[in-house]
């Protein structure tokens, strides 16, 4: 069974888009070149096999927060119920989980009755069991050079786009003009760590473009 590069497992609240609110597992992939700047999972960005540990450290947050365990999805469903976790929605998140095929885990999980969200930034294709939530948080222009593929926009659940200026928004209305992004997807705007500018100018367009705000509720009530 396929294994997955694992930088944290932990329950909270999903704090942004539409499960906001949710109970749910957040299960952190290792790896990602994308290069956001505001990135504030940078400790994910390497996989250093050097850093390899068990699930035992990385729960227990014993080890730098750069290191990783490997785990099949049975693992992981079973590392869940060792822990006595409660929540039923899953989210898949990174770094950039769909670096890697992502068929198994969803697959695993969605059979054990689970919902499975992804959140992709878009620039790998999403290889996933068709039942799960794709959350594409479109990065353009990002350091890495990747650019924003058709296919995530084609199977995207949600498109929830980080913004803190006007070209933000600008880019985001040439990505939904593509004919391959999926025009029954919701649309949300996430203002760029809090910043009162990005959240005036999100409020402005959402109303304008009948889009949605999204904020990342978590980090106002100080939880993971
Ligand atoms: S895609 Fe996500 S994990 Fe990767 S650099 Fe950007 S914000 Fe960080």
């Amino acid at each position: 069974m396929q294994t997955y590069k694992i930088n944290e497992v932990f329950q909270s609240i999903q704090g942004e888009g539409a499960f906001t609110g949710v109970p749910s597992v957040f299960i952190r992939i290792q790896g990602c070149p994308v290069g956001c700047s505001w990135c504030d999972t940078k400790h994910t960005w390497t996989v250093d096999p050097e850093l390899k540990t068990s699930s035992a450290a990385v729960l227990a947050k014993s080890e730098p927060d750069e290191c990783w365990f490997e785990a099949t999805a049975l693992d992981l469903i079973s590392l869940m119920e060792t822990e006595g976790y409660k929540a039923r929605h899953i989210i898949i998140t990174g770094g950039e989980p769909c670096m890697y095929d992502l068929t198994s885990l969803t697959s695993a999980l969605l059979d054990q009755g689970f919902s499975v969200q992804i959140e992709t930034s878009g620039t790998f294709e999403v290889i996933a069991d068709p039942r799960t939530w794709v959350t594409v948080s479109p990065k353009v222009g990002m350091q890495g050079g990747y650019a924003v593929l058709d296919q995530p926009l084609n199977v995207a659940s949600e498109i929830k786009h980080p913004v803190a200026m006007q070209k933000h928004v600008d880019d985001l209305k040439a990505l939904l003009a593509r004919p391959a992004c999926n025009s029954n997807a919701l649309v949300y705007l996430q203002p760029i760590s809090q910043q009162t500018r990005a959240t005036e100018l999100a409020v402005a367009q959402c109303i304008d473009n009948n889009w949605r705000l999204s904020l990342q509720t978590h980090k106002f009530i100080g939880i993971e």
